[in-house]
């Protein structure tokens, strides 16, 4: 089912719920399609909407289902995007930042890991730019 925003010749804005795009051609030809309010027949799309069932399943979900669903989202950007160095975090952001001081070339990838309050607390001393992300588990449910 398409769901097309109609508009008839006189402004009016109504909704049309059609199998297909053809569908809505033939229908609108043979004048079947006509405007709820003054029967007008002379009507047009305005905004086509399919997406239209996928919102509404979407607004179902519990907002901690649909926060959940965009942390996973965000790792896998996160993951595609950039290195993982584990446990390195701390060692290869120094050496990123010292080759940058240097103005060495940088490589076009980030990284990615994990590291401990003082390794933390050492790289905003040296002035490393790094941004606490929020991790989610890949098996979290
Ligand atoms: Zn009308």
């Amino acid at each position: 089912m398409i769901c097309y925003q109609l508009r008839c010749s006189a402004g009016h804005p109504f909704e049309g719920w059609f199998p297909n795009s053809t569908s809505y051609d033939q229908q609108q030809d043979s004048g079947l399609v006509s405007c709820p309010q003054c029967g007008v027949t002379e009507v047009e799309k305005s905004l086509m909407a399919p997406a239209l069932s996928t919102r509404a399943a979407q607004k179902t979900l519990p907002p901690d289902e649909q926060v959940r669903m965009a942390l996973r989202a965000f790792r896998k950007v996160v993951e595609t995007q950039c290195d993982d160095v584990g446990d390195r975090f701390a060692e290869e952001a120094m050496k990123r930042h010292d080759a940058q001081l240097e103005g060495e070339r940088q490589s076009e990838r980030g990284i990615y890991g994990t590291m401990s309050d003082s390794e933390k607390e050492r790289l905003e001393d040296e002035g490393v730019d790094f941004t606490p992300v929020p991790w989610i588990d890949r098996s979290d449910s």
